[in-house]
């Protein structure tokens, strides 16, 4: 399945625990001031890959512990990374899925957007939310500032709200 990208790291530490393979997704409506990826806005640029091309790159490396969707905007291509995600998962990696949308917005819509609910049920950590620069902080794990969260997300399916994660 294609997939429109902004880049790729394939030996990343800083986009969850552990050594990860991140995809940075091409396209993202959410033009939050003081962006660290404001190339990656634009939905008509980037790269065209396909899932099998990430997934073997993905393969190619045994010390993975885990694979990251961010972006862009991940949940404005959920179909591709719930196709890839599905893979990863089968190999015993974790998702950590990024997201300018709250965990709400998405669960809200989960019913009319097939891919939300698809994408959120390949992913076991979501950092939700906006950046928002007046509440950046160079002191939080993983997350660029403080309004954002990291939620558990088959813990908060199966309540029904946000679950932060105990990381
Ligand atoms: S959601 Fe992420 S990629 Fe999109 S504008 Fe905000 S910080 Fe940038």
């Amino acid at each position: 399945m294609n997939i429109r990208i902004f880049g790729t790291a394939n030996d990343s530490i800083v986009d969850g625990p552990g050594l990860r393979f991140s995809v940075f997704v091409q396209g993202c409506p959410h033009h939050c001031k003081g962006c660290h990826n404001p190339g990656s806005h634009d939905f008509e640029g980037g790269t065209i890959m396909t899932t099998e091309e990430l997934f073997d790159k993905i393969q190619a490396n045994p010390l993975l512990d885990g694979v990251t969707f961010s972006g862009g905007e991940p949940f404005c291509q959920p179909m591709p990374l719930y196709e890839l995600g599905k893979q990863v998962k089968a190999l015993g990696l974790n998702i950590i899925t990024y997201t300018g949308y709250t965990f709400e917005q998405l669960y809200e819509n989960r019913l009319t957007n097939e891919g939300y609910e698809k994408l959120l049920s390949v992913t076991d950590l979501l950092v939700d939310g906006r950046f928002v620069e007046e509440l950046r902080s160079l002191e939080l794990r993983f997350r660029g500032s403080s309004n954002q969260r990291i939620l558990d997300v088959p813990a908060s399916l199966a309540a029904g709200r946000a679950v932060e994660a105990q990381i």
